[in-house]
């Protein structure tokens, strides 16, 4: 444990450090796990910023109707199904998956930009999916699902809440995948699924959430 303590950064040492002395803990007694965060306010989604998301959207709606149009360019598809994606959930994993990516506060969905990982590839699915409904009434849930407030520079649908779009409509990519950090904190708990542990979610250069979960 003392090397897993050297191989983090001061920041974390500090705060594990902390949440050691205030648990009255050992090393052994509270392993750490440390996962990505951020910590970026909300701020009114701006219509700028709405109006060339729903560019983007009806592109990519046209693309997944197209016959012509190669699928195979679905690059974020393609890196989710080969390399990104690292763990899958068994339902007795969930509560702790929560707990964590609530302390991270959606790293991932940062990385997602503003485009909430949709792809011509998944609205083909969704398309697939909602037979019954009509392109324009899909299309609507996605233009209607849009907040007020959002992580600024984020996904268009990460709020201070979570994600405000409809779990249905979202990508592969938001509902399965779990980062690295998270899947061998997952794996670590299987072990020894009693066993409170320290988490400490972590931007680039500071600590910014953690908990004993
Ligand atoms: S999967 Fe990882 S990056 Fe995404 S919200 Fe959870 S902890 Fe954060
Ligand atoms: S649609 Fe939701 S889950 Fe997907 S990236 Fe955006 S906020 Fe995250």
């Amino acid at each position: 444990m003392a090397n897993q303590i050297l191989a983090v950064d001061l920041s974390v040492q500090k705060k594990y450090q902390q949440i050691l002395t205030e648990q009255s803990k050992n090393t052994d007694e509270l392993p750490l796990a440390v996962i990505p965060g951020i910590d970026i306010k909300e701020e009114r989604l701006a219509q700028e910023v709405k109006k060339s998301f729903i560019q983007f959207l009806i592109k990519q709606f046209r693309h997944a109707k197209s016959k012509t149009y190669d699928l195979s360019k679905d690059q974020r598809e393609l890196d989710f199904r080969t390399t990104k994606y690292h763990i899958k959930l068994d339902p007795s994993d969930n509560d702790i998956a929560i707990k964590m990516c609530t302390l991270c506060r959606g790293y991932c969905c940062y990385r997602g930009e503003k485009y909430a990982y949709i792809t011509p590839t998944m609205l083909k699915q969704i398309i697939q999916k909602n037979a019954k409904k009509s392109i324009l009434s899909i299309v609507r849930t996605y233009t209607n699902d849009l907040p007020q407030h959002y992580i600024k520079g984020s996904c268009v649908y990460h709020t201070d809440k979570g994600c405000s779009l409809t779990p249905d409509f979202r990508s592969d990519v938001c509902n399965n995948f779990y980062c690295k950090p998270l899947a061998e904190a997952i794996k670590d708990i299987r072990k020894q699924p009693k066993e409170k542990r320290c988490v400490i979610a972590k931007n680039e250069s500071y600590v910014v959430n953690s908990a004993v979960i």
